[in-house]
């Protein structure tokens, strides 16, 4: 289950952060997650509610903003949402060359005291 690594991975990096802040408690933390980044939204806060069963994660809230796929067709020089996984251009049918949305995860905000 890499969804457990992936959380790890934030969580310290938010503690790191909250830290440098001269903060103890984390109240909230806010990721973003590409809708392509292979990474399952429910899978991620079932990791979460694993790590959050001891401190400093105890009373934090975790918020998830899942960022739906955007492409680019380089030959109508315009962006669009695929509908599915092959990611063809709604105008003239070629395969997308570039995914410019959906792969990331970020730590987007964290509310410490
Ligand atoms: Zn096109």
């Amino acid at each position: 289950m890499h969804e457990l690594a992936l959380i790890q991975e934030v969580c310290a990096l938010a503690q790191h952060a909250a830290r440098e802040q001269g903060a103890s408690s984390i109240h909230r933390l806010e990721l973003r997650i590409g809708s392509l980044g292979g990474v399952d939204p429910e899978a991620l806060r079932q990791a979460f509610a694993v790590v959050s069963a001891s401190d400093p994660w105890r009373h934090t809230e975790l918020a998830l903003e899942v960022v739906p796929t955007r492409c680019f067709c380089a030959d109508c020089r315009q962006a669009f949402s695929p509908v599915d996984v092959i990611h063809a251009c709604p105008r003239c049918g070629q395969l997308a060359s570039q995914v410019i949305a959906g792969r990331e995860l970020e730590l987007v905000a964290l509310e410490v005291s």
